[in-house]
């Protein structure tokens, strides 16, 4: 008997290629990341509908729009736990209306009109048992969002290998979004997060944005946000932000680092955040010097 099936949905260039991971069990589904826009929140919707088995949770990995916008279509009331860890839930009930002005007129119709906001708040580390899953999740601080996460999940009875729902942490084959400004807290992260895999013994991987792969994905993203640093810092030359001709330049040089890969005009939306977060560490470590 197999106690777990991984189904994906996953949206289309427009909806950032996001997948939502809807795990069937014996009794029912837990969703993994319920997607970005109404379209593709009514599909993950039918995709649910179409596996004739309750909703038994939904959990959410971190503090971005096309992860946790979907909620409120799945969870109308309190009537399944939506769970992610404190930080997350946190850092959403911060965001989710400045991500709505933002991104409502570019959007339209298609940005969801409210928000779920997590019902069932975890701490680090918390096991959650649904169904013979073993759900840990494990508090990842800022990274790709202000507030990461990421999910170990055991199939029932300790059989078959355990895996890994890592959200944001590592894009595969996408260009990533930067513009949290948290790459330097993001490149220690991934180091942390590829040791714990290994300890738990995961070689199964299910990233955000992207097919499944194995935990090397890790070092594809840390070489990529290094690359991504370095270039900002040398076209920033110290400066918070870059001009339009710097911000062309870390295209298509970025480009090049990665080539044949959608969503590159997140490439050109991180520039600043990372430029302003690049300044600040050279003024910390200016400070240090000469205290
Ligand atoms: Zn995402």
């Amino acid at each position: 008997m197999v106690d777990l099936t991984i189904h994906t949905y996953t949206a289309a260039e427009s909806g950032l290629f996001v997948n939502s991971y809807l795990l069937e069990t014996p009794a029912g589904v837990v969703v993994v990341d319920t997607n970005l826009l109404v379209s593709d929140i009514a599909a993950l919707k039918a995709r649910l509908a179409a596996l004739h088995k309750p909703l038994l949770g939904a959990f959410i990995t971190h503090a971005h729009p096309d992860h946790f916008n979907g909620a409120l279509q799945l969870v109308r009331d309190r009537e399944v736990p939506v769970y992610s860890t404190s930080a997350v839930a946190r850092a959403i009930r911060e965001v989710a209306d400045a991500k709505r002005a933002q991104w409502s007129p570019v959007y339209g119709a298609e940005w969801p009109t409210g928000t779920y906001y997590p019902n069932t708040e975890l701490r680090d580390g918390q096991q959650v048992t649904i169904d013979g899953l073993t759900i840990t999740t494990s508090e990842l601080g800022q990274g790709e969002s202000h507030a990461d996460s990421y999910l170990l999940v055991q199939p029932a009875g300790g059989a078959g290998e355990p895996v890994a729902f890592t959200g944001d942490l590592a894009f595969h084959r996408t260009h990533p979004y930067t513009a949290d400004g948290h790459t330097g807290a993001w490149l220690a992260t991934l180091d942390r997060l590829a040791k714990e895999l290994e300890l738990s013994g995961v070689r199964r991987l299910l990233p955000g944005h992207g097919a499944p792969t194995g935990p090397g994905l890790l070092a594809d993203q840390r070489r990529y946000l290094l690359f991504y640093r370095e270039v900002v810092r040398r076209l920033a030359e110290g400066a918070p932000k870059l001009s339009d001709a710097a911000k062309t330049d870390l295209e298509a040089t970025m480009g090049r680092f990665l080539p044949d890969t959608p969503l590159t005009w997140m490439i050109g939306l991180g520039a600043d955040a990372v430029a302003a977060e690049l300044a600040a560490e050279a003024d910390r470590s200016s400070t240090e010097r000469e205290s």
